[in-house]
């Protein structure tokens, strides 16, 4: 995160990303893997395959770990995000006396898929947009932002994307 006085916030987010991606990249190859030996096993249709298969199923296939991982990857961002920003509401030297939040733009692109690239980026600013104001108001700190029109009245997220012509869709929370 750079602020207008050209400080850098949060640099160790990207040590973080690395980590990120790399334990996704493991585990969807496991994944992958675990899909194919369950496929391979629903072919050969004796019993104990199909009993094998269904064991695979529910505990290399399943939902549960996959968004337990992702809750956990989510939550270490989160606290990077809240950190640094509670050193930046809180600090003694220069401290910040007003907010003008313009569209906050997130490049990730080294890290992730496309897909989760897209994702993260759009998620980021929203939460990011979210928190601001969030501790700014702790803080008694005025936030006025720079586009009002591109902002979403429920969650604050201001993104050029959100407004086309006289339809608005906030990217962040729909
Ligand atoms: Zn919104």
């Amino acid at each position: 995160m750079a602020t207008s006085e050209q400080e850098l916030l949060g640099t160790d987010l990207g040590k973080y990303f690395s980590e990120i991606a790399d334990k996704r990249g493991k585990n969807s190859e496991g994944r992958n893997r675990m899909h194919a030996l369950f496929r391979s096993l629903l072919k050969k249709t004796s019993k104990d395959n199909l009993a094998k298969a269904e064991r695979i199923r529910k505990h290399n296939l399943g939902r549960k770990k996959q968004r337990a991982r992702y809750i956990r990857d989510i939550g270490v961002i989160k606290t990077v995000v809240n950190r640094e920003l509670n050193f930046l509401f809180t600090r003694k030297t220069n401290p910040v006396k007003a907010i003008v939040v313009e569209d906050l733009s997130a490049r990730m692109k080294a890290h992730f898929c496309k897909k989760w690239n897209r994702w993260l980026s759009g998620w980021m600013r929203g939460y990011l947009q979210e928190r601001i104001r969030y501790k700014a108001k702790k803080h008694g700190i005025e936030v006025n932002p720079a586009h009002s029109s591109r902002e979403c009245p429920r969650c604050h997220c201001t993104d050029k994307k959100n407004r086309r012509g006289d339809v608005f869709k906030c990217s962040y929370c729909g």
